[in-house]
């Protein structure tokens, strides 16, 4: 009942008060109780040397009576505390953006928190007891993956893992998850695996979308180069394994400069969009149409089984797109160029047949007459025609019929002839003036080529020494000549140092007045090699001049131990100047690159009188190109050296 109660009295001489700490005397135990709701929850001990008074007691009880009290009270604040914390907890999880969901180990769900319903859109009772490994919930695709990462999980106790994966919405939408999962199985209050999930879909969209640009042309939505490559890979690979063959269309568009120059850019674009539907329209599902670049397309062709079946497609497309595009009111006709080059073996690399069909495609444009040219020879439907081609070079080259033109080369600030390139002309007796991209890569595949280059060696060489000691007005006694060595002839330079000597000579021209051009893919083909072979013709005192440079891709460091004398900067570059940022940058780099070298710098294909103005602003020292003169044979050209300076740069082009 709470009173105090007397338990015991302690013996006068029983050692107890040392034990206590007590004076002598006879001593008495009381018990406070304390109870706690009724119960005992414990005592408090009073020992007192005399009796209790019974006012004495009731204090005492009251202290107890107090005691029990505050221990109740803090009891209860435990509690209070104990429940709040765990109050918080389950709305953390209940609330939480998250879901949180409790798997046994057989993969049945326990528990799932309410975001369940926001994320997949059921309720939070419709999951449990089920697997989470069923569909139509986790995606069929998915679900061995995640089971693996769930199974090595469940081995490991505190162990955590993380996967992605897509659930089914109640609405039937898949949507992607985030999932971390940690192995909780050891804690008795939790026991199981606790997954924490949460909805990345939208991410994943986004993410798919910036892959998709990076592999797609924003404008015509076509796949972009780095596509096309990797899927023309693909097909490379595909193809070993399969008797069938794989063909790369290259095309372009003949006049797209001039629609986009004189209707603007946006009917350029326009343009471009319509080629672009037009194309697919006459592909299959299987096959790819790329924007490579400007006016640039390639269409990867599989399952081909023989090269008309590719010249068929090549055809088809050209026949799409002959029919006008109308622009607002006009009707606009473009020409295309289609060059087509097979893979048969798969050994081939995607460079490869791309740089093939870019061949063929330059033939296509140089012979005018063909829409498009197939590049293999062997499997090449064209093969008789070059055949025939092959047999009356061979006679042409015994009959004379190769000629030597030559184009003059200026210096920009004073418009002076400094020298001259000399470019070789076929007239064919049936087919008229044949240019050399179309023969010289027979020739070069025939092993006609090193014959012709000595023969037009020789021919300059004579010319450039006739043309010096008539001294010209117009021109300097220093007047150069530049002649175009091929790969085959760079690749025996035994033969090229003894054809040139022997030339130097016979003719008494001064070495240094003699220019032999290489082009700088030529050289970039073996350059530690060709690093050595420049020097040997450098030690004849001959110059050298790198053609085409800033299409092949130069290495710097090789660049400097070039021994050479100039830079050529490609008229593909010269074209773009002031119109591309591009080009004008790459135009500008050369030319300062050229100075950092010492090496004097010749601009090719100048037509317009801008291009010339841009160039003499670079510091350019000497151009070529349509705009001053074409390539003219002998006599004409020794009747523009005659003309007053300043005035062979009108009325030739
Ligand atoms: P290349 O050495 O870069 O020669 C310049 C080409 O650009 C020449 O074409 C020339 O006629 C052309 N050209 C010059 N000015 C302009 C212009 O303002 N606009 C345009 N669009 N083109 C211009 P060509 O004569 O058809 O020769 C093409 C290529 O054939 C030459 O390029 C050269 O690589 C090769 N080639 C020509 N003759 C010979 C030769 O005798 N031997 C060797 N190995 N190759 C030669
Ligand atoms: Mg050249
Ligand atoms: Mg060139």
């Amino acid at each position: 009942e709470g009173r105090v109660v007397e338990a015991t009295r302690l013996p006068k001489e029983g050692g107890s008060e040392a034990l206590l700490g007590f004076g002598p005397g006879t001593h008495t135990v009381f018990l406070v109780p304390l109870l706690v709701q009724a119960r005992l929850r414990g005592v408090v001990l009073v020992l007192i040397g005399s009796d209790l008074s019974e006012d004495r007691k009731a204090i005492l009880e009251a202290l107890g009576r107090e005691i029990a009290l505050a221990l109740e009270s803090a009891a209860l604040a435990e509690e209070v505390h104990r429940r709040k914390s765990e109050e918080r907890f389950r709305s953390l999880v209940q609330n939480s953006s998250d879901v949180v969901a409790v798997v046994g180990v057989d993969g049945v769900t326990h528990y799932v928190s309410p975001a369940v319903e926001r994320i997949l859109g059921y309720k939070p009772q419709d999951a449990i007891d089920h697997s989470v490994f069923m569909p139509p919930i986790m995606h069929p695709e998915d679900i061995d993956r995640v089971r693996r990462v769930f199974a090595g999980l469940i081995g490991s106790p505190g162990a955590s893992a993380t996967a992605y994966f897509r659930l089914r919405h109640a609405d039937g939408r898949w949507i992607h998850v985030e999932a971390i999962a940690k192995n909780l199985l050891y804690d008795p209050s939790i026991d199981g695996i606790v997954v924490n999930y949460r909805d990345i879909t939208e991410r994943k969209t986004f993410e798919e979308q910036l892959r998709y640009q990076a592999f797609h042309d924003p404008l015509t939505d076509l796949p972009n180069r780095a596509l096309f490559i990797d899927r023309l890979r693909h097909a490379l690979v595909r193809l070993k394994r399969r008797k069938k063959l794989v063909a790369v269309l290259f095309l372009d568009l003949d006049n797209f400069k001039l629609v986009n120059d004189s209707l603007g850019h946006e009917a350029g674009d326009m343009l471009l969009v319509s080629v672009a539907q037009r194309l697919q329209g006459c592909l299959r599902a299987e096959d790819t149409a790329a924007r490579f670049g400007g006016d640039e397309f390639t269409i990867l062709l599989e399952d081909v089984t023989h090269t008309g079946d590719a010249v068929r497609v090549a055809n088809q497309i050209t026949r799409a797109l002959k029919a006008p595009f109308a622009f607002e009111g006009r009707e606009v006709f473009i020409n295309t160029s289609i060059g087509i080059a097979l893979s048969t073996s798969g050994r081939e690399r995607p460079t490869d047949l791309l740089r093939n069909a870019d061949a063929a495609l330059y033939r296509a444009k140089a012979s005018g007459k063909a829409a498009c040219e197939v590049f293999d020879a062997a499997m090449n439907t064209l093969a008789l025609e070059r055949l025939d081609l092959e047999a009356d070079l061979r006679r042409a080259i015994e009959r004379g019929e190769l000629a030597v033109h030559y184009q003059p080369q200026l210096e920009l600030l004073t418009g002076r002839i400094a020298g001259w390139e000399a470019l070789v002309r076929w007239m064919h007796p049936e087919r008229g003036l044949i240019p050399p991209p179309t023969f010289l890569s027979i020739a070069e595949e025939r092993g006609l080529i090193t014959q012709i280059g000595n023969l037009v060696l020789e021919e300059a060489c004579h010319q450039a020494k006739e043309w010096q000691e008539e001294r010209h007005p117009a021109a300097a006694t220093s007047l150069k000549m530049s002649v175009n060595i091929s790969a085959r002839q760079l690749q025996r330079p035994d033969e090229l140092v003894r054809e040139v000597v022997r030339v130097l000579e016979e003719t008494g021209l001064a070495p240094d007045t003699l220019v032999l051009e290489i082009t700088e893919s030529m050289i970039m083909e073996d350059a530690e090699y060709n690093v050595d072979v420049l020097g040997r013709l450098k030690d004849l005192g001959v110059r050298v001049a790198v053609d085409d440079f800033g299409t092949g891709y130069s290495n710097l460091a090789y660049l400097k131990r070039f021994p050479m004398d100039m830079l050529k900067v490609d008229k593909s570059f010269v074209n773009g100047l002031g119109e591309n940022p591009e080009d004008t940058a790459i135009v500008e780099a050369v030319i300062s690159l050229a100075r950092a070298l010492g090496l004097t710098t010749v601009a090719e294909g100048i037509e317009t009188t801008e291009q010339l103005e841009r160039l003499r602003e670079l510091g350019c020292e000497l151009g070529q190109g349509y705009y001053f003169s074409r390539a003219l044979p002998a006599y004409e050209a020794s009747a523009l050296l005659l003309a007053p300076s300043g005035h062979h740069a009108k009325g030739r082009r």
